[in-house]
């Protein structure tokens, strides 16, 4: 049996931090405000294997109110997220994900960042698509402020 799941964040920029993503550092004046490293990708894909296994969410698992978790390194959580979804009897399949943000462009980043979810997801880098959108300079992404990003991923009952 197939079972999808979605996951959803965002972050506001903050000056002063680096700017993660899929746990590729990338070059910008400003990072993402957060008590983890804020990698608001990788927070998207915990949710959606987590809704996928309907094993709660990444505040329930790790909560922002844990000192264990500032400055955390989010592709860690997301592959402790991966034990959580395979000790519930599934594998991931697949994950896709959208990042809309008016800057920096992250088509360069792409490649990078799917070969690094797909390695913390034990899938195929074929297996992980990674899609950058501006927000056409609406709203609050529009002017800026921050990064939202959509993800969905598939596992499989083993
Ligand atoms: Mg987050």
């Amino acid at each position: 049996m197939t079972r999808v799941g979605i996951g959803y964040d965002s972050h506001r920029f903050t000056a002063g931090r680096p700017l993660i993503l899929g746990g590729q550092r990338i070059p910008h004046d400003a990072g993402l405000a957060g008590h983890s490293d804020a990698d608001a990708v990788a927070h998207a894909v915990i949710d959606a294997i987590l809704g996928a296994a309907a094993a709660g969410d990444i505040g329930t698992h790790f909560p922002d109110t844990d000192p264990r978790w500032k400055d955390a390194d989010s592709m860690a959580l997301l592959r402790s997220a991966r034990d959580i979804v395979e000790r519930r009897g599934f594998r991931i399949s697949q994950a896709d994900v959208t990042v809309i943000a008016e800057a920096p462009r992250l088509g360069a980043h792409a490649g990078a960042i799917a070969a690094g979810l797909a390695d913390a997801l034990g899938v195929a880098v074929g297996a992980v698509g990674v899609k950058a959108k501006s927000n056409e300079g609406m709203g609050w992404i529009g002017r800026g402020e921050g990064i939202a990003v959509i993800a969905v991923a598939t596992v499989e009952a083993r």
